[in-house]
């Protein structure tokens, strides 16, 4: 089996690559490393390529045969969508729309989509199933709902089979310290956290401790990033017996408060995590926990770090390996 990675130079699809070649499966990796490392491809093949030019992405399936796509390209930042719906409309929808039609050109009828929760907008419930009404608060969150929408149109008129996997709050590094979590500017809280705490960044910023939750911090599910990554592969077995456009949940199903997660960050590094508390981060909602029943139903979907500090500790243990390099 050959699949082709796209955004294969970042942090979940990094992880991706190296989980599929660690199965003897071949990987080839797109990436037009805007935010993605160079250094973080070190299992198979980098094609430099930007999905926003559907010529380049013709003569990158012309060249080579592949039996799926893995789609994690993608802009990701909130804010960054808000100040810029343009570039995420272009890149998230538009790039992917050029994907989808040189994989039906070139006859490729298998993909796994990197979605999102910010799918659902504002939590209704205390965790959130399939089922949960998707009203997107911002353009990250609509540009992956699009492309959603997108996939069950053409698993209904091309035949096209997807599944779109809706990652709650991706943490955590590869165990064996080659590669983890790195972007520029860095906004999320683990690493931030970590940073912090080694003195290789800032103090942490703690955005808002006056939501409605039991310590006033906000509330999120932590899914480490190879748990993400058997998802993936364990999706595409899926989509052998089952065609069409599907989707599932994936989180642990716990919640940990910004503040547990500052302390739990603390036990493991061994070092206080200098911070202070700032107002509320705007489109941060209280709770987002995931309910992931289905993915474990129909997928077989059995994450190994159901608990922070070990999922932590893969995180810490990367950005040793980092300060080691410098
Ligand atoms: N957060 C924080 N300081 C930071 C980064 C994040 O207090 O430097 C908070 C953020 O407000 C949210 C939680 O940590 O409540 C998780 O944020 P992150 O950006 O990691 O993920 P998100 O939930 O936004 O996808």
């Amino acid at each position: 089996m050959h699949i082709l990675v796209c955004g294969g130079a970042g942090y979940i699809g990094s992880h991706m690559a190296r989980w599929l070649a660690l199965r003897d499966i071949r990987v080839t990796v797109l990436d037009d490393l805007s935010t993605g490392h160079r250094s973080f491809v070190q299992w198979g093949d980098l094609i430099e390529a930007d999905i926003r030019d559907p010529v380049a992405l013709d003569r990158v399936f012309a060249a080579q045969r592949f039996d799926a796509v893995m789609h994690f390209c993608a802009r990701s930042l909130v804010g960054e969508s808000v100040a810029d719906p343009y570039s995420y409309y272009a890149s998230n929808v538009g790039g992917t729309l050029n994907l989808l039609q040189a994989m039906r050109t070139h006859d490729v009828a298998r993909l796994v989509f990197s979605s999102t929760a910010a799918v659902f907008g504002h939590p209704q419930a205390d965790r959130i199933d399939e089922d949960h009404p998707q009203k997107p608060i911002n353009p990250y969150g609509a540009s992956k709902l699009m492309v959603e929408r997108i996939l069950a149109d053409a698993a209904s008129a091309y035949g096209l089979r997807s599944v779109a996997l809706r990652y709650f709050n991706a943490a955590g590094a590869a165990p064996d310290g080659t590669i983890g979590e790195a972007h520029d500017p860095e906004t999320h809280l683990v690493p931030n956290a970590i940073k912090a705490a080694l003195g290789t960044g800032p103090a942490l910023t703690l955005f808002g401790d006056d939501y409605p939750t039991p310590d006033g911090t906000c509330i999120r599910d932590y899914v480490h990033v190879d748990d993400l990554a058997q998802a993936h592969l364990l999706a595409l077995d899926y989509l052998d017996a089952n065609p069409g456009a599907h989707a599932f949940n994936l989180g642990n199903g716990q919640g940990f408060s910004v503040r547990e997660v500052i302390a739990a960050v603390a036990q493991v590094a061994g070092r206080a995590v200098p911070h202070s508390v700032a107002p509320r981060r705007p489109g941060d909602p209280a709770v987002l926990v995931a309910s992931s029943d289905r993915a474990r139903a129909r997928l077989g979907w059995r994450p190994e770090y159901t608990k922070l500090a070990p999922i932590l500790e893969t995180a810490l243990r990367w950005h040793f390996s980092q300060d080691d390099k410098q």
